[in-house]
């Protein structure tokens, strides 16, 4: 699969946003040193999004660090648009970062956004940094916000005046504002209550529309159930199952993904989840 991707190299029109190839992290060092991935290998496509499933300590936060350069490959590539990034230092990580090229969401949108921001200057900041014009980073801000179904009324509020569901699509907007080509949400809708939740992934589900790729990372897979188009499930470190999210949800093959699949008590419960999505959905179009 990614022997393939690679072979189209960066001129080809379907070529990956990101590639990992036989990725291994190790925390520690010598005989005391754990391996929290090994030969992982993912591609993603321009536009898609793919799940990241795994119980806590599998290692998906590990990914998500390697993929923003915050920890380094011990062995394998990374790849991301087609920039081998496996051997950058810190300040051509910083480099890319300011680039813009991929952009993140974690757990906690307080790790995300500046708690001295404003929501108009945590918007605006990334692009005005690009050079950006005033008048346009505002504009985008704003029109930013409403695709995360937020009243402009919030701008000039700090993100500890806000609620949860509130913040965290902030948080989703200032990663999207840059229009990257790649966004990392690491347990995007974990913190969330199920109202929140319920908002979130159906503006992740817009955002396929918009081209942006994603790498949804979450230890329930009933969140990314609806979400994905293909989902990984890592197990131990090391990815077990990757597939069309139909496939592995419906037919899962590997004996780990039938216990995800199994035990995962929104997937029992998706027909109440997805009356509730109608239900918000009628509401937005409103
Ligand atoms: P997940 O996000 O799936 O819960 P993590 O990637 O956070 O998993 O962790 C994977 C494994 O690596 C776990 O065994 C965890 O204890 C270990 N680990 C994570 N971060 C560190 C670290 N900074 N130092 C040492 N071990 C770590
Ligand atoms: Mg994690």
């Amino acid at each position: 699969m990614t022997s393939t991707a690679q072979e189209q190299g960066t001129g080809g029109r379907q070529a990956p946003v990101l590639e990992v190839e036989g990725l291994e992290v190790r925390y520690g060092r010598g005989r005391r040193g754990r391996s929290a991935l090994r030969g992982v290998s993912l591609s993603v496509a321009p536009g898609e999004t793919v799940g990241v499933i795994g119980e806590t300590g599998s290692g998906k936060s590990t990914l998500a660090r390697a993929v923003l350069g915050l920890v380094r490959a011990s062995a394998g590539s990374i790849r991301v648009g087609g920039e081998d990034v496996t051997g950058f230092g810190d300040r051509r990580w910083r480099a890319l970062r300011r680039r813009g090229v991929v952009q993140y969401v974690f757990q906690d949108p307080l790790r995300s956004l500046d708690p001295d921001l404003t929501v108009a200057d945590s918007l605006t900041e990334p692009l005005l940094v690009r050079g950006v014009p005033r008048a346009e980073a505002d504009e985008r801000a704003r029109a930013f916000l409403d695709r995360v179904h937020l009243s402009a009324d919030l701008l000039g509020r700090l993100p500890g005046e806000l609620s949860g569901g509130q913040r965290q699509r902030v948080a989703v907007a200032r990663a999207l504002v840059t229009e990257p080509a790649l966004v990392i949400l690491d347990e995007p809708v974990s913190a969330l209550d199920s109202a929140n939740r319920v908002q979130v992934l159906e503006i992740l589900k817009e955002l396929r529309a918009s081209g942006t790729s994603l790498v949804f990372i979450s230890h329930d897979l009933g969140s990314i159930a609806g979400t994905a188009d293909r989902v990984a499930v890592l197990h131990r470190g090391e990815l077990v199952e990757v597939g069309a999210a139909r496939d592995v949800i419906g037919r899962p093959r590997h004996a780990y993904t039938r216990l995800l699949v199994g035990s995962a008590p929104t997937l029992h419960t998706r027909t109440a989840s997805r009356s509730e999505r109608d239900a918000l959905r009628a509401r937005l179009s409103d």
